[in-house]
């Protein structure tokens, strides 16, 4: 029963808070601040390293209401993850006071990612009154810079790039008034005391500064030229949209042939000329996250086709920072946005290097004396079964942790080779890094490199294991393997970090079947894996089912030619007779002397791995149907089979289930046999059946293959990760497929289902592995 006001004891007490999440650098100071003042109560409030504290004094009715309240109002963009409360006699405090900010204590505040423009802002941008009116660096508590600027915790001026930038009166009244938004935003500025923009040419020599700048920069967008635009966490390289040649120019330039480029519009208005944007689209689209969204694409986008050739999706985002909002509206028209790198190298983040960098690809640069102290590419995301899905996790996300069910011990992992990111433990957080890229350039490894100093400087920990991929060639492996004798290493194998990274976003501990489909991951048995089956945990995993292995002629080569990956299918299924004409089989694929060479590697076993990929099946069937004999990117044939499939069509594809070979004591695994399915594709190509009828009967054959190997399994959840999951065709379907059938669908969302995830995995399953050990 609640005590009447009389009952309620008089005598003043102190309550302590201790708030942890992301609280720092959202105005959480400030709102304690004005929320202390309206109920009168003295005390004070700080940030360290590990949160904000909260002491007030007062009666205990009103504390009470004041710690509801702390919970309740808090502000919009603070991720609150606990609030612990303690008791303590009053202090006798006689005002309140927001105490400048201690080094002290472990580092666990989390570090917010960078956050879109909020409409305050955007509006005093846009307003020819106010003093910051087309001010590219406008920001408040509720918008702006964080991850980007950082150099270390708590998050204070004096800790970011901002530092160097002393406030000018105004913004100093600003900042020191709580009344206002930009009290105590930490990096303000205006066009008197903050950083500036400038344009140059591609020697480097000054060509304007400030609005001058800007409209030059639209000037030579219209002009068809290539900008190079440092925006927030690096460079960005732009064109004109429109304009066909110019974007050719920039993709033979950037050495970037195939991949789809991503757009940036100056609205959600924009937005809706181009693609269809539902109001779950809408909502992202505009969210202070603001990823690359692929979005359908509306038959008259107004969008030269060299954008995203062949491409039924248009990836689209808004703009992010004024200075984006400011180019936009100068000039109008969507323009051409993607990484300034060359090919998958990371993002440039300096002037200077970026002079020398992308000297080449761009015409002129704009650029400003904000530092970037570390690099965040763009999020790329999709919407699939009815929510937004990340595929590259970056900007807006990063470095938001995975928080898990348990304490860890400090973990780094490294990762994959392909899309890298990597992870590390702190208290029942994974941290997992922004986008890192392809380790394949000095540049990645470099920036990998100092991913890892920078996630262990920022948290102030010392790994006790690092995890790495079981391929003994990726080169994460092999920086990881070169610190034998340093902390303990610990290999995870490919798909099983896929698999825990699944499960460990969905909060799952206990055992499900994983379904883990990509195009290349190291095996326990040295082959090379990706269609796979395990059932399991973070403990350990069982592979209960698999493609029916083949060879892949020229190994690597296989990735780039999807041709080949037909011809080793064809040569399994009919040994010397996949080399002999006529037919829709291998001799249409290839010339006769290609054709020699290869059948005499195949015949020897020469440089032909044996794998179970389900990425090189997809790739063997856009092959024989005629789509990419070779490719410019991984997965560009499975993407272009995928956009083909008539999604009427309801036919699939028989897949045979056999009985593999058991390893000593454990049952036998299910073999999942392709042979009538590529026997079928064969037969519909030869009887001229539509190529969409056949792309839709092979992703539904594939569903249904799935779906007969979990209920032979037997186990209730199944999560779905791996590459392959970035097909929305055979995502979509195959999730439905299993709920029908009564399993509970674990999919990924925050964390990507590519290579992008597997640092996650890693770090849960080294973690399994060393309580294990521990007798936990
Ligand atoms: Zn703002
Ligand atoms: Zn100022
Ligand atoms: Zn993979």
């Amino acid at each position: 029963m609640e005590a009447t006001p009389e009952e309620q004891p008089v005598s003043p007490q102190r309550l302590r808070l201790e708030v942890r999440g992301a609280v720092q650098g959202v105005g959480f100071r400030p709102f304690v601040f004005r929320l202390a003042g309206e109920l009168a109560l003295p005390g004070w409030v700080l940030n360290d390293a590990r949160g904000v504290f909260i002491e007030v004094d007062g009666p205990r009715r009103t504390l009470e209401r004041f710690h509801e309240r702390i919970v309740s109002e808090r502000p919009p963009h603070a991720l609150v993850q606990s609030v612990e409360a303690a008791w303590l006699p009053p202090a006798g405090f006689t005002a309140f006071e927001i105490r400048h900010s201690s080094e002290a204590g472990v580092k666990t505040a989390l570090v917010l990612p960078d956050l879109a423009t909020c409409p305050d802002c955007l509006a005093e941008v846009l307003d020819p009154a106010e003093r910051r009116h087309g001010y590219a660096f406008t920001n408040c508590t509720n918008c702006g810079p964080r991850f980007t600027i950082l150099y270390e915790l708590p998050y204070d001026r004096p800790n970011t790039t901002m530092r160097g930038f002393v406030l000018c009166v105004e913004c100093r009244r600003e900042y020191e008034d709580p009344r206002d938004r930009r009290f105590h935003a930490q990096p303000i500025g205006c066009p008197v005391c903050g950083p500036v923009i400038a344009l140059w040419d591609a020697s480097g020599a000054g060509l304007a500064r400030g609005d001058a700048a800007l409209a030059g920069a639209a000037q030579a967008l219209s002009d068809g030229r290539i900008l190079a635009l440092k925006g927030l966490g690096g460079f960005h390289l732009m064109c004109d949209a429109r304009d066909g040649a110019a974007v050719a120019r920039l993709r033979e330039r950037k050495l970037r042939l195939g991949k789809p480029l991503a757009l940036m519009v100056r609205d959600l208005g924009q937005a809706r000329e181009l693609c269809e944007v539902s109001d779950l689209a809408a909502e992202h689209l505009a969210s202070v996250e603001a990823p690359i969204l692929l979005l359908p694409r509306r038959a008259d986008a107004p969008v030269a086709a060299e954008v995203a050739p062949g491409n039924p999706y248009l990836g689209v985002m808004l703009p992010s920072t004024p200075l984006h909002h400011l180019l936009l509206n100068a000039c109008g028209f969507p323009v051409v946005a993607t990484s300034g790198n060359l090919s998958d190298e990371p993002i440039c983040t300096n002037e200077y290097r970026a002079l020398q960098r992308l000297g080449s690809i761009a015409d002129v640069f704009l650029v400003h004396d904000r530092a970037i102290e570390r690099h965040v590419d763009d999020s790329v995301a999709w919407i699939a079964t009815g929510r937004m899905r990340l595929l590259r996790r970056a900007r807006g996300f990063a470095p938001l942790p995975v928080t898990v069910k348990r304490e860890l011990p400090v973990i780094l992992a490294v990762g994959a080779h392909l899309k890298n990111t990597v992870a590390l433990s702190v208290g029942r957080q994974v941290f997992l890094s922004q986008h890192i890229g392809d380790l394949e350039t000095e540049e990645a490894m470099s920036a990998f490199e100092r991913v890892i100093v920078d996630f262990q400087r920022l948290y102030d920990v010392q790994p006790v294991a690092i995890a790495h991929d079981l391929h003994p060639d990726y080169l994460s492996t092999r920086w990881a393997l070169a610190r034998a004798g340093g902390p303990r290493l610990i290999g995870v194998q490919h798909h099983h970090a896929h698999f825990v990274s699944c499960l460990a976003e969905n909060g799952v501990e206990g055992r499900a079947l994983g379904v883990t489909w990509d195009g290349t991951g190291y095996g326990t048995d040295g082959t090379v894996w990706g269609g796979e089956f395990l059932l399991g945990d973070a403990t350990g995993f069982e592979r209960v089912a698999h493609l029916r292995p083949f060879l892949l002629p020229g190994g690597d080569a296989a990735v780039r030619e999807p041709r080949r990956a037909a011809l080793g299918l064809l040569w399994e299924a009919q040994g010397e007779a996949a080399l002999a004409g006529p037919g829709p089989g291998a001799a249409g694929l290839f010339a006769d002397a290609e054709l020699k060479v290869l059948g005499r590697m195949l015949n020897r076993g020469l440089n032909c791995p044996v794998t179970t990929s389900m990425g090189r099946l997809f790739d063997a069937v856009a092959a024989i149907v005629g789509l990419h004999p070779s490719v410019t990117f991984e997965g560009e044939a499975a993407m272009a089979l995928e956009w083909l499939a008539d999604p009427a069509e309801r036919g699939a594809y028989p897949v045979d289930s056999l009985s593999g070979a058991a390893p000593a004591g454990a049952r036998p695994p299910i073999v999942l046999d392709w042979e009538p399915l590529l026997e079928a594709v064969l037969e519909d190509v030869q009887r001229g059946v539509p190529r969409e009828r056949i792309s839709a009967r092979f992703h539904n054959g594939l569903v249904r293959a799935a779906v007969a190997v979990a209920g032979a399994v037997g186990e209730e959840r199944v999560a779905l990760s791996g590459g392959c999951f970035q097909n929305r065709l055979l995502t979509e379907r195959l999730a439905v497929a299993l709920e029908q059938a009564g399993h509970i669908v674990l999919q990924h969302a925050l964390v990507p289902p590519n290579d992008g995830g597997v640092s996650l995995g890693q770090i849960v399953v080294a973690a399994a592995q060393l309580g294990i050990e521990g007798g936990d």
